[in-house]
């Protein structure tokens, strides 16, 4: 038995097709809503929902202003569930619909499937040492999602139902400005290849090095959290893990990485992981398929040597 309906929210047009595909697997409706106009809508009609609602944000407003609209869209149907991008924006606009559908909320979850009717689902709890499986008892419920969970499976027919939602935004807050923000825009989720840099790495310089390995492997460059969030050596949006990115490329190199199981807990659905890292009890080689002992700094110029 399928879910009945499922509203698929992102604030990014690239998370469409997966978390849609993944959607269409567990409901008899999807519905895509568009943050932007009826130009961004068609621009998303690829994504393999039934239906498109886009919510068109004024320069001054805000995706999350749209959250009573979208409630008021989801009880149009007996029983729905919301599937939200899992960004720090998408977590935003997940906390509002829930409070506007008087549902729960579970943020980062995997391993989705309809069980008696309802949305079931996996999270990871106590730092990444367990994972809990949860089951909604009510009609509605809202969870986010990040990249990698879902299969993509075969390309979907192109959405032809788009129209503008119904009901207005409302605003409790007055923008004043926005600056844009300097990351780059990576996006490792649908990255083939990734060199994964660990805090093995003695200094900032020293990433040129990971840089030219990603380069010769035309490969994206990611890390565990410290090298992000203590070092700051690379964007917060280029860690992996648990509270960071969740992958599934080809191809990992772990470069100077321990391997703790909240970093594991983002980079285990990759296909084939190399580890380099110069402790052999390094937890990191139980999550490798190819594992080597050595030091990086010696290990990848012989890489990049041999790959070039
Ligand atoms: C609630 C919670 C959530 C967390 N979420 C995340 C998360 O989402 N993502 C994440 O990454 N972390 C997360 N962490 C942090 C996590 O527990 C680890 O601290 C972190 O992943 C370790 O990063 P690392 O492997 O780069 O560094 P380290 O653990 O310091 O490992 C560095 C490794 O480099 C090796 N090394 C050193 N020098 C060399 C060399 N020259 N050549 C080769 N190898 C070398 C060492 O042997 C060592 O194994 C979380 C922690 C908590 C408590």
């Amino acid at each position: 038995m399928a879910l009945t309906s499922i509203y698929v929210i992102s604030d990014t047009a690239a998370a469409f097709p997966e978390l849609c595909a993944g959607a269409k697997q567990l409901a008899g409706s999807v519905t895509a809503i568009v943050f932007g106009d009826l130009a961004a809508a068609e621009a998303a009609a690829g994504c393999g929902a039934d239906r498109i609602l886009f919510c068109p944000v004024s320069d001054a407003g805000s995706p999350e202003d749209y959250a009573a609209a979208i409630a008021a869209e989801v009880k149009k149907d007996a029983s729905a569930y919301v599937i939200v991008n899992n960004t720090i924006l998408g977590r935003a606009i997940a906390g509002k619909v829930g409070v506007y559908l008087d549902a729960a909320v579970f943020s980062n979850v995997s391993e989705l499937a309809e069980e008696n009717g309802r949305l079931a689902f996996s999270r990871t709890v106590y730092g990444g040492a367990a994972a809990r499986r949860i089951a909604f008892t009510t009609p509605y419920g809202v969870v986010t999602v990040g990249g990698g969970t879902f299969e993509m499976g075969a390309p979907l027919p192109a959405t032809t139902q788009i129209a503008q939602i119904e009901g207005e935004p409302a605003a409790p807050l007055n923008r004043i400005s926005r600056d844009e923000k300097r990351e780059t825009a990576v996006n490792l989720t649908a990255a083939r290849r990734i060199v994964d840099v660990g805090r093995g790495l003695a200094k900032e310089e020293d990433l040129e090095i990971c840089r030219k390995l990603a380069s010769v492997l035309d490969a994206e460059v990611g890390c565990s959290r410290p090298v992000a969030e203590n070092n700051k050596w690379l964007p917060k949006n280029v860690y992996m893990g648990i509270t960071g990115v969740q992958v599934k490329p080809d191809l990992l190199l772990a470069i100077g990485l321990s391997g703790q199981i909240q970093h594991i807990g983002g980079i285990n659905k990759s296909r084939f992981i190399v580890a380099v890292n110069k402790d052999k009890s390094a937890p990191i080689f139980k999550s490798a398929d190819f594992g080597l002992v050595g030091d990086l700094y010696k290990v990848l110029p012989l890489l990049i040597e041999k790959l070039s």
